[in-house]
């Protein structure tokens, strides 16, 4: 059986920093990755967007990651010319009680060390962006959108530069910790198994699953993941908006707002639907509540300018109807078992805290593994 160092699983954005984490440290990396390319499920069926860090509880993973990943990623994203840019965002009211809580959202950013945020009244907000109807606007100017897949294989080249391999149709099947680390089982039409001293659970959706097959993690180390499908649709012709436009947070989600592309092309999403299976059918019947939560911050929105795009699934942690949950990064410390790394509800604002994420992980990994064979 082939005995390697580190063996990530999954490569979205997180597997895939991950990778290039530990192999800049020096160690020897494989990815298995079930699908047929990088990045195919949560990390190209997102928003693209780089956040400031502006809503998640002082203190935790999500803010923590969020404001150290941005820094970093913009930093990358600037060197390795991964196409970017800070656009800005403006968080809506649309009523006098929402109105009431932008202070609220301000300060808890602010406690987070997000910069050069100002509240603006409804006037000064249309100075901004004329169409906008509100009665105030948070601007958070460090908000942004990015290139995800550029970025992701940039990451990747910078991987298997410092000697990662990845491989693909290479489902992850189930592991075992024996005394030297793990003892991995991989399927696919090459099945195999390998032997490796760390092992990172990245694999997004499924992350629940991979840890309930790893025989040697306690049960009572395997949360349970629920699904909650949003769904995007894009504006037919040109964006009247130049900032990204977010109504002021709902539950389960950020609400239906305003993202744009690169190319200035404006997509309205993802709203929250509670489902059951993995599947990115997107169902042209939710355009009405589309309309509905668009026009209440832009009326002049056109009936039938709303075109049914994608969507993307977040791995959530509590059911519906529970408080959000952080980031799950559950190492040694956390299950006992050495080497071993898993990932859990991993949804936004995974993709702008990824670098600092991987470098949390790497730490993690590298810190407590059983055999240290390649140091
Ligand atoms: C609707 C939506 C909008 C979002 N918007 C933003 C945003 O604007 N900004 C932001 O920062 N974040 C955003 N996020 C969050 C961000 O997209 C995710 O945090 C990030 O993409 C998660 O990456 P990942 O690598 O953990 O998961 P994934 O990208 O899902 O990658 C997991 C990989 O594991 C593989 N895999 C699964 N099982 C196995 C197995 N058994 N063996 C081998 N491989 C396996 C899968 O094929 C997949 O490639 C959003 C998320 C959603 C759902």
């Amino acid at each position: 059986m082939e005995q390697l160092d580190c063996v990530v699983i999954g490569a979205g954005v997180i597997g895939i920093a991950v990778a290039r984490a530990l192999a800049q440290a020096g160690r020897e990396v494989l990815v298995l990755e079930a699908a047929a390319a990088i990045g195919t499920e949560t990390s190209s069926r997102n928003s693209e967007v780089i956040h400031a860090g502006i809503y998640y509880p002082q203190d935790s993973l999500m803010a923590r990651l969020c404001v150290a990943g941005r820094r970093q990623l913009i930093a990358y994203c600037a060197e390795r010319q991964v196409p970017f840019q800070l656009c800005g965002k403006l968080i809506v009211a649309t009523s006098a009680a929402q109105t009431e809580q932008l202070p609220a959202i301000r300060a808890r950013a602010e406690a987070n060390g997000v910069q050069g945020l100002r509240v603006l009244s409804a006037g000064m907000a249309r100075e901004f962006e004329p169409d906008l109807v509100c009665t105030a606007a948070l601007l958070s100017p460090a908000t942004g959108i990015l290139d995800s897949h550029a970025y992701m294989l940039a990451l990747q080249a910078d991987a298997e530069a410092a000697g990662a391999m990845f491989v693909f149709h290479a489902p992850f099947v189930a592991a075992r910790v024996v005394e030297s680390g793990f003892e991995v089982e991989v399927g696919g039409s090459e099945p195999m198994r390998i032997g490796c001293g760390r092992l990172i659970n990245a694999a997004g959706l499924k992350a629940c699953d991979v840890a309930g097959a790893i025989t040697g993690l306690a049960p009572g180390h395997v949360p349970r993941c629920w699904y909650a499908k949003g769904t995007y649709f894009s504006l037919e012709g040109k964006s009247p908006f130049q900032h990204l436009i977010y109504p002021v947070p709902v539950a389960g989600g950020l609400g239906v707002h305003l993202t744009l592309d690169l190319g200035g092309q404006a997509r309205f999403g993802p709203d929250v639907q509670w489902v059951d299976t993995v599947e990115y059918s997107v169902d042209a019947g939710r355009a009405a509540g589309f309309y509905a939560a668009v026009r209440r911050y832009w009326p002049e929105l056109r009936d039938g300018a709303l075109l049914p795009a994608y969507c993307g699934i977040r791995p959530k942690l509590a059911p519906k109807g529970s408080p959000a949950m952080d980031f799950v990064i559950a190492g040694p410390r956390e299950h006992g078992v050495p080497g071993l790394v898993n990932l859990f509800g991993i949804e936004s604002p995974g993709l702008t805290s990824s670098m600092a994420l991987a470098e949390l992980v790497r730490e993690l990994a590298l810190n407590a593994a059983r055999s240290d064979r390649s140091a």
